[in-house]
């Protein structure tokens, strides 16, 4: 089979991704100079936007995997989140950064953001490719936003249902025929 046979719409390009990342990471770059930041990349959907973000910038930045649930194989938040993998360093006097796919009802960086700030971080914030603000549910402020989307259920560039669609160079809306199935 095709991925791209399943992709209803390409909603973000290519081009469009290698752009947002030209500007995320000049800012980043800017405000990070001299702070040895830690890029904390929400597995797993964040790892392709993480890989080509870094990749652009000339600072030195620590990166560190963090695994969390709150989807499973649907297309609806539980509303709970789980730690399934955590960092293997402290963050205590750092200066974290977290690296997210997509923030949607906001409660996945909400959760994360309490618990660093009991861990003593120095400044926390968070930067997202994706900002599907229409499906918020709690406050959570983004500072490094890529673009904004609808809200639809996107795949690709990460991004999966049930696991696949990551590998897409693009980001897409699957025809809802897949998960109505
Ligand atoms: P939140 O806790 O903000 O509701 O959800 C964040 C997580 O939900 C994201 O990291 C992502 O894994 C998942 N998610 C939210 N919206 C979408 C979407 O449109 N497509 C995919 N593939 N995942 C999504």
């Amino acid at each position: 089979m095709r991925l791209s046979d399943d992709i209803e719409k390409v909603l973000i390009s290519e081009e469009q991704l290698e752009q947002i990342n030209e500007e995320l990471a000049a800012q980043l770059s800017k405000d990070y100079a001299d702070k040895n930041p830690i890029f904390v990349c929400v597995l797993k959907g964040a790892v392709l936007f993480l890989t080509d973000l870094v990749r652009k910038m000339d600072i030195p930045v620590e990166i560190e995997f963090m695994d969390v649930s709150s989807y499973g194989d649907g297309i609806k938040s539980s509303g709970d989140v789980k730690i399934l993998k955590d960092l293997d360093v402290s963050v205590a006097g750092r200066d974290v950064v977290f690296i997210e796919d997509i923030v949607d009802t906001g409660l996945t960086l909400a959760a994360l953001t309490e618990l660093f700030k009991t861990r003593n971080a120095k400044s926390i914030k968070i930067c997202t490719l994706l900002d599907k603000k229409e499906n918020r549910q709690v406050n959570v402020k983004s500072d490094y936003i890529g673009t904004t989307v609808p809200n639809e259920f996107v795949v690709g560039y990460g991004l999966d249902y049930a696991e696949k669609y990551r590998n897409l160079p693009y980001i897409g809306v699957l025809k809802p025929e897949i998960y109505q199935n």
